[in-house]
């Protein structure tokens, strides 16, 4: 079954009197273990889509489906527990918590599970050390390099081993060999583990190493051909 599956899905955004329509009838499935890049112009749409992929917002019209469930059925809490299980979420900025240090920040997801602090703790570290940060899980956010805190914001997305990682310009804050290194890690972990990757972005050297590359324009999602890209 597809990871993700969302169905003529629709966005307007309305405040007041004014209305931003988006996007309208967009569809996508995404596949156990495929990797898709989304590209578009800013505005195009992405942060939105991703959003709705990721349950953190609601379509005005559509349906989204994560492994199988359908998103609008769900309580607020269900929907939160499928989310946290589920999906993994990384941005362009780390959104570590800065009072926690790196094992602390990537054992949370894991402890909202109910799993036990010391499995909680066994798996964070184990996923620290495969993202390079075995000798820095005392450290703060603070005192992490900007790499090495996206490295950890990684880690803290997939320790719950979620089917599917979403991206939005997840090495958009970064510098391009400390992205390129980033980037790397996220396809390893796809490898690795089968997790999908649906990743906005806006470097077309990233896109191109991914299994599909969908661009966001003018309200449509369209399927680029390889020497598109
Ligand atoms: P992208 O990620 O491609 O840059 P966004 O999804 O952020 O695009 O935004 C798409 C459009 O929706 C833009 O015109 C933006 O101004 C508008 N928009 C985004 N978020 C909101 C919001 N919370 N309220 C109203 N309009 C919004
Ligand atoms: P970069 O070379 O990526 O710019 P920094 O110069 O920020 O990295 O940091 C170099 C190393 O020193 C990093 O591995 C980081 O973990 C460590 N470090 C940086 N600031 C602190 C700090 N305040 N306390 C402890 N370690 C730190």
């Amino acid at each position: 079954p597809a990871v993700i599956h969302a169905e003529h899905l629709g966005k307007t955004y309305a405040e007041g009197s004014l209305r931003t329509p988006v996007f309208d009838g967009l569809s996508l499935t995404v596949a156990k273990g495929e990797t898709v890049a989304i590209l578009g112009a800013s505005g195009a749409g992405k942060s939105t889509l991703l959003h709705l992929l990721g349950g953190l917002d609601t379509p005005t019209s559509g349906e989204v489906y994560v492994v199988g469930q359908k998103m609008s059925a769900l309580s607020d809490a269900a929907r939160g527990a499928l989310r946290n299980k589920s999906l993994g979420f990384v941005y362009q900025f780390h959104h570590l918590l800065p009072e926690f240090t790196a094992l602390e920040n990537v054992m949370l997801p894991v402890l909202l599970n109910g799993t036990s602090v010391q499995d909680a703790s066994q798996r964070a570290r184990a996923l620290l050390e495969s993202v390079g940060l075995g000798h820095r899980l005392a450290h703060k956010p603070g005192e992490l390099s900007g790499g090495e805190r996206q490295r950890a914001a990684v880690a803290r997305a997939l320790v719950n081993r979620p089917a599917c990682v979403l991206g939005d310009e997840p090495t958009g804050n970064l510098d391009e060999k400390t992205a390129a290194i980033v980037f790397e890690l996220m396809l390893a972990l796809n490898r690795e583990h089968h997790t999908s990757l649906v990743l906005v972005t806006h470097a077309r050297s990233l896109a191109r190493r991914m299994d599909r590359v969908l661009e966001l324009h003018e309200g449509k999602l369209r399927e680029l051909r390889r020497d598109e890209v």
